[in-house]
């Protein structure tokens, strides 16, 4: 008799459901800490997503602090690293561990991230650190400013200069793309760590900032953050095809977005174990006393599909995220 009554009590109560274990694989990936602008790389049979760690409080509008690193092989559990650099590590830069992107070149893991210059050359700037090892340590890989807002003039402000994507084509050739208003690009040098001729410039439908660069088959793909203002101040995802990574970019569409309590999103793209993946973030994780908010993110991964023609099927943001299955 006193089950049954604990049990009607709990079918009235929400309090005494067992609290439920999000199943691996769900969204956020990460509920301990608030995370933005995933950049995920392959190496092996481990995937390793490189992230900003958010830690605005109250209604303070963004205040990243470092960058983070975590790992998995199954996509369902994740293995933190931990902070891999902070902006002051870069010593000509103040603050701000804004969008980054690790590739790999000869064994060589190379950090391309966004910082705040100090007032040497204000605005945000392109720094790109080197490490033997995904999770770092990174060590600023120059000693200055690989991009800075002063090399950018035509931008309409002093943030034009974030974001960066980086690019190693088949001929061996690696690209640096980069930018918010404007969608900058450039060749790099083989040593990957100095531009190789002039900061050029491609018009985008309603860029906005956040490009990612990925290549299937024969086309490329360029993803970015879009926003049409006079609709909405939300970012959508749109993206471009092209059949070289010079161009000229096809605009595709619109495939995701917009975020949950975030009006920013940031994707990344990219193939594991044979299946496609995207990463973005949104504004939903409480951690502790600080609810989800723009300077409070987290980030995600849903499945990633394509049509019989190439274009890409729009993306649905969902709780149980790689929990499921694939679609076949
Ligand atoms: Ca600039």
């Amino acid at each position: 008799m006193k089950r049954l009554l604990l049990l009607i009590a709990c079918a009235m109560l929400a309090a005494c459901a067992t609290p439920s274990t999000p199943r691996p694989g769900s969204n956020p990936l990460f509920t301990d800490r608030h995370t933005a602008d995933p950049a995920p790389l392959v190496v092996g049979d481990t995937l390793y997503l490189y992230v900003g760690h958010d830690m605005a409080r109250g209604d303070e509008m963004f205040n990243i602090v470092e960058w983070l690193a975590y790992s998995t092989r199954d996509m369902k559990t994740w293995t933190a690293h931990g902070p891999i650099m902070k902006p002051t590590d870069f010593k000509w830069a103040s603050r701000d561990a804004w969008a980054s992107q690790v590739i790999e070149k000869d064994g060589t893991f190379y950090f391309y991230t966004t910082v705040e210059h100090d007032q040497t050359r204000p605005g945000k700037a392109i720094g790109v650190a080197v490490s033997d090892s995904p999770t770092g340590p990174f060590v600023d890989a120059r000693g200055s400013a690989l991009v800075s807002n002063d090399m950018t003039p035509q931008g309409p402000h002093t943030w034009d200069d974030i974001d960066p994507t980086v690019f190693i084509d088949d001929d061996a050739t690696a690209w640096l793309m980069w930018g918010n208003a404007n969608f900058y690009y450039a060749r790099l040098k083989p040593n990957m760590i100095e531009l190789d001729g002039p900061i050029l410039q491609a018009e985008l439908p309603k860029y906005e900032e956040g490009p990612w660069v990925h290549k299937r088959g024969e086309l490329y793909y360029l993803t970015y953050a879009s926003r049409d203002k006079s609709v909405s101040e939300d970012e959508l995802i749109s993206y471009a095809t092209a059949p070289a990574i010079t161009g000229p970019w096809n605009y595709r569409g619109e495939i995701s977005g917009p975020a949950e309590n975030s009006f920013t999103i940031h994707p990344g793209i990219v193939e594991f174990k044979g299946n496609w993946y995207f990463f973005y973030h949104n504004g939903v994780l409480t951690v502790g006393d600080q609810g989800g908010a723009l300077g409070r993110r987290a980030v995600a991964v849903e499945h990633m599909y394509y049509n019989d023609d190439g274009t890409i099927v729009p993306i649905t943001h969902t709780a149980a995220g790689v929990s499921i299955p694939r679609e076949n």
